[in-house]
């Protein structure tokens, strides 16, 4: 994998693709990107910007691109579409982007690709759903960010409460990419210790009340950053490289995508994030784990909360 083509398609040149685009660049995972939007002339200007720094990172060629791209790309990530404005909860957007969604699916059916596909749009499950359907591919191959963002502003969070290295911690949170979201205190270790353990040894915080608080730092980021600049675009694009690493590298990361679930968790027909294995086809297996009741019944209640959201888009 490593010295062969590594091509991406974007779709959508607004914040979140443009520094999604940025973040990749500078890895070197991609050989290849291309950039697509309805505004073309900002596709240009997006494209001749960021040419201009390629002297100084791993050779890669970006383009405006065009859907006859998708036809041997290893990788779309599609994040057009309108964002939340201040106030606005994820699932308000739904139509409007359900509808999008349904044309850039039909546009990249047209050229059969055997590319992964991540939604990032929102409200990400729900789009993640309709695009699985609108493709028809394997449901691994059509993934949508979920909660990969949630689950880093848990770890950061808890890095910096916990006055530890983000990368010594692992946690999750599970469910929708919005207010029914669950954090899987169960599956949070720290230097592999399960936390309330090292909560124990460290006896800094007061647990589980400062857990609780963050965990409702984690679940409204979005709003407070909406609110104070607009819109959320750095901690996502970083999301979307560390995705595209595990798929393009074939990896087998553990990540908490958002999937169509077909009996994990007791839940069936909806999409939404656990821990998956990641590899070059997407979804390579869904990390089945036990919860804690109180959890599990989180996650129903998320579930129900994303079968309500969908049952409100005309497809
Ligand atoms: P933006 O307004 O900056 O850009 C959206 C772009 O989509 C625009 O350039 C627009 O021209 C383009 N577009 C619209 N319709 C299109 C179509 N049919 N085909 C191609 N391009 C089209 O918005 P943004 O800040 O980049 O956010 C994009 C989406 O990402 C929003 O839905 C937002 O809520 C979502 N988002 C998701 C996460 C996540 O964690 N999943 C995080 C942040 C933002």
């Amino acid at each position: 994998m490593e010295t062969k083509q590594r091509k991406v398609v974007v779709v959508g040149a607004g914040s979140v693709g443009t520094t999604y685009i940025y973040a990749l660049l500078q890895t070197g995972l991609a050989s290849e990107i291309a950039l697509i939007d309805v505004d073309r002339k900002r596709v240009e200007g997006e494209i001749m910007d960021l040419s201009h720094g390629l002297p100084f990172i791993p050779p890669v060629s970006i383009k405006a691109g065009q859907y006859t791209d998708c036809a041997d790309a290893n990788l779309i990530v599609i994040t057009a579409g309108a964002k939340q404005a201040p106030g606005q909860s994820r699932t308000e957007l739904i139509q409007k982007n359900a509808d999008m969604v349904k044309s850039i699916c039909a546009n990249i059916r047209q050229h059969e690709t055997s590319a992964v596909i991540v939604m990032v749009t929102n409200p990400v499950d729900t789009l993640t759903q309709l695009a699985i359907k609108h493709l028809d591919l394997p449901r691994g191959k059509v993934i949508g960010s979920g909660t990969v963002l949630d689950s880093a502003r848990l770890k950061f969070l808890l890095s910096r409460h916990c006055n530890i290295d983000a990368r010594n911690v692992h946690a999750y949170i599970l469910g929708e990419h919005g207010d029914s979201e669950v954090a899987a205190w169960s599956m949070t270790h720290i230097a592999g210790v399960p936390i309330e353990e090292y909560c124990k040894i460290c006896r800094v915080c007061d647990y589980p009340r400062h857990h609780r608080q963050i965990a409702e730092q984690v679940r409204d980021s979005a709003y407070h950053i909406i609110d104070y600049k607009g819109s959320t675009f750095y901690g996502i694009g970083l999301s979307l490289t560390r995705l595209s690493g595990a798929i393009l590298r074939d990896e087998r990361s553990v990540l908490t995508v958002s999937t169509l679930l077909q009996g994990e968790y007791g839940l069936n027909d909806i999409c939404l994030s656990v821990p998956c294995i990641i590899d070059r086809d997407g979804v390579e297996r869904v990390v089945d784990a036990e919860l804690s009741p109180q959890e599990q019944e989180g996650l129903e209640r998320s579930a129900e909360t994303l079968r309500a959201v969908l049952a409100q888009v005309k497809a």
